[in-house]
């Protein structure tokens, strides 16, 4: 089929990232209808082997770098997009600390020239998916986040974050654009960066290497496996109301000590791999969030954590 004759062009940025190969490995071939246009540079975080789709019919591939708004301007040309889910972003918090620009030319500039342009071809939906980190920390007896918090982005990968859905906010408000956002928690699975933690600390275990875990390991995240945050990103894509904001999370919180000690248990090995490190700068202490709202959607988390992990220790053990 001719790229124009698919009645729902989707333009995925980010899609040889981590969650992004995921979301099209996933619903490429559910939705031979749809084109998929997967626009991304390939930093250090992208790999096209992420992705087991390429050869379908309805997925394309453009090598484009979204603060390149001329290169970006070419690709709403060839493909004329219905729509947009922008997964693309510089995503890890440490390397925001140590060069904070990128951040916000790739989140910020980047998320504005995405927004300008499916203004300008009248796309019918952008999605942005954003972080729980653009709401700042808690403390362990505090609530959890829901919609309607108060942003609070303390670190420069969060605020770049922030300022891309506050961007978002204005150009749906502006000119009538029609912006959905979701708001997930720490996602693992297969085919994350080696950098993030999880991937780090397994193949340093796999290769009897000790561990970095920062301070006394005491901070708290929520652990969402992969593949049940595309679903939600693909429900709020179908079925999310406008203008609106969806937390994801897959309500299972773990100290990071907590989880290094899973990690070893399930390699068979002890706690004296761990190597505590000095602790991050401005490390948030909690994250959790509040997901009656997705669940009223019509979604909820499917894979336990005791299953999500075994499946991505074979994906890096393989
Ligand atoms: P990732 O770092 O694995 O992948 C990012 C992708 O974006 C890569 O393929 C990279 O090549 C691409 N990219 C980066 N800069 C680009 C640019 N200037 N132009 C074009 N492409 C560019 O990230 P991820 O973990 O898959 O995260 C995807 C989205 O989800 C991000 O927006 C992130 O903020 C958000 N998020 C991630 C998590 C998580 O736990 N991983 C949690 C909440 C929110």
């Amino acid at each position: 089929m001719m790229e124009k004759n698919y009645k729902e062009r989707i333009l995925v940025t980010g899609g040889a990232g981590f969650i992004g190969s995921n979301y099209l490995n996933h619903f490429v071939p559910k939705n031979k209808s749809t084109l998929f246009i997967n626009v991304d540079v390939l930093t250090y975080a992208g790999n096209l082997k992420n992705i087991n789709v390429s050869k379908e019919a309805n997925y394309v591939f453009e090598k484009v770098d979204i603060r390149d708004k001329g290169a970006l301007q070419k690709v709403f040309r060839k493909y004329q997009p219905t729509g947009v889910i922008h997964f693309a972003a510089e995503s890890h918090v440490d390397f925001s600390i140590k060069n904070p620009q990128i951040f916000l030319e790739t989140n910020v500039i980047g998320t504005d020239n995405l927004l300008a342009l499916s203004v300008k071809h009248k796309i019918k939906r952008f999605l942005l998916i954003s972080t729980d980190e653009v709401y700042g920390a808690l403390s362990q007896k505090d609530r959890s986040f829901e919609e309607t918090d108060l942003l609070d982005p303390r670190s420069p990968y969060s605020a770049s974050k922030a300022g891309a859905e506050y961007l978002a906010r204005a150009y749906a408000n502006t000119f009538g654009l029609d912006v959905v956002t979701t708001r997930s928690s720490n996602n693992y699975g297969p085919n994350q960066d080696k950098s993030k933690v999880i991937p780090l600390f397994i193949s340093n275990l796999l290769k009897g290497k000790k561990v970095p875990l920062y301070g006394k390991g005491l901070q708290v995240r929520d652990w969402l496996y992969v593949e049940d945050n595309v679903r939600a990103i693909n429900l709020v894509w179908r079925k999310g109301k406008s203008g609106e904001v969806y937390n994801v999370g897959g309500n299972y919180e773990l100290s990071n000590y907590d989880l290094t000690c899973k990690l070893l248990s399930l390699l068979g090995l002890g706690e004296e791999m761990i190597d505590y490190v000095k602790d991050r700068p401005g490390h948030d202490f909690r994250y959790s969030l509040n997901t009656d709202k997705i669940m009223k959607l019509g979604w909820k988390p499917e894979i336990f954590f005791s299953q999500g992990i075994i499946r991505t220790l074979d994906f890096y053990k393989n």
